[in-house]
């Protein structure tokens, strides 16, 4: 589908693709997760992008963060420090895992862009205090933003913001729906493409896209279903390999539980009312990562909830080597799944990892015994 093709092209090439968006008389704001407030972002005139390691070997980095260090955040540092991400005009960090704190403290010494902001959100989201804290957060983030535009972000700009983020996670939770009825509608590549896309692209084109994928794929007659339905649990999933490797070994992938995934996008704002109340409201509502806190079972529940919606065989969990937050959860995770009986299973991948082979083996032996 051409449409499609649209969002790889665009994951290809994210500079190229920033320079058309700054072309356009577009400032770029950098973030490296799904807890940045993107809508204040995008209502002030600015560009939200997620940063993605470009994967080049680290050499810069290696002068400032340990080697035990997440790939993802150690490769967006080498590409900051080794200029590949110049065409950003500032950037965000939202307060969540260490690993982010420690590189904001780093690019905000070493950095060379414009704009600086650590958004400072409240770890527990169960207390009485946590929403009028986190509204408080976001409204002094909102006085940064405007003082970096020069303009007042309005509550109709916020609430038009909040209409054009609704209307994309509208449509990627229509055509995650749609694959979750058949899956292999669509190859978990080109869902990656497109999450990945709709994260980095620009908003209004992604918005025009999208409606048009769903349509589409509403439209075409479903594949018979030849596999075993999957769902994906970890932190960044950018490696399409790994959906590949999961398909070629019979797998179907039918949901995620993915920072890069439905933990992106799922989860509307209320459109009316105080828009600045209403976005601190989605942090509470949606599903959290391990880097917040809402109860002691809430991941588990779920992720139980999402195989047994999406029908799955299995859960694979991937972890990112050296991702702390998530490692840490997967214990009580697998325990949590093991008593309501469902297969399991965990891989460990570095996204500076060239070959994903060693994994397919393991993969396809899981996806034979469920
Ligand atoms: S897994 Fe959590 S902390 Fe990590 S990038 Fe995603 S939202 Fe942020
Ligand atoms: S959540 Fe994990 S993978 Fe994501 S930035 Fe933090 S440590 Fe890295």
């Amino acid at each position: 589908m051409k449409e499609i093709r649209i969002f790889h092209e665009a994951i290809e090439n994210t500079s190229n693709m920033a320079r058309k968006i700054k072309a356009g008389q577009k400032k770029i704001i950098g973030h490296l997760c799904s807890y940045t407030p993107e809508e204040l972002i995008y209502a002030a005139g600015f560009h939200p992008m997620r940063l993605f390691s470009s994967k080049s070997d680290i050499v810069l980095a290696e002068k400032h963060l340990q080697s035990y260090c997440c790939s993802p955040v150690r490769g967006v540092l080498e590409d900051s420090l080794s200029g590949r991400l110049d065409f950003l005009d500032g950037t965000v960090f939202p307060h969540t895992c260490d690993s982010i704190q420690r590189l904001s403290d780093i690019w905000r010494m070493n950095g060379k862009y414009e704009f600086f902001a650590d958004v400072i959100l409240p770890a527990k989201l169960n207390t009485r205090s946590a929403k009028t804290y986190m509204t408080d957060v976001l409204t002094g983030f909102k006085k940064e933003l405007e003082k970096a535009s020069g303009k007042k972000i309005t509550d109709t700009s916020l609430h038009e913001s909040i209409k054009k983020f609704n209307l994309i996670r509208e449509n990627l939770s229509k055509i995650y729906e749609l694959n979750s009825h058949n899956p292999g509608l669509i190859k978990g590549a080109d869902l990656y493409a497109i999450v990945k896309g709709s994260m980095v692209m620009d908003k209004d084109e992604v918005a025009g896209l999208l409606p048009v994928i769903a349509a589409n794929l509403e439209k075409i007659d479903p594949p018979s279903e030849k596999g075993k339905r999957i769902v994906i649990s970890g932190s960044i999933c950018d490696s399409p390999g790994f959906y590949e490797t999961i398909e070629e070994a019979g797998g179907l992938i039918a949901g995620d539980d993915l920072c890069t995934g439905q933990r992106w996008f799922e989860g509307m704002i209320q459109e009316d009312g105080d828009p600045m109340t209403a976005i601190a409201s989605r942090y509470f509502d949606r599903i959290n990562c391990p880097a917040k806190h809402t109860s002691l079972t809430f991941r588990g529940e779920n992720i139980v909830s999402l195989a047994r919606k999406n029908n799955a065989k299995g859960v694979i969990f991937m972890l990112l080597k050296f991702c702390d937050p998530h490692a840490f959860d997967y214990p009580y995770l697998k325990e949590y799944l093991d008593k309501e009986k469902i297969k399991t299973m965990a891989v460990e991948i570095d996204e500076q990892q060239q070959s994903l082979g060693q994994l397919s083996t393991r993969i396809e032996t899981f996806i034979h015994m469920i």
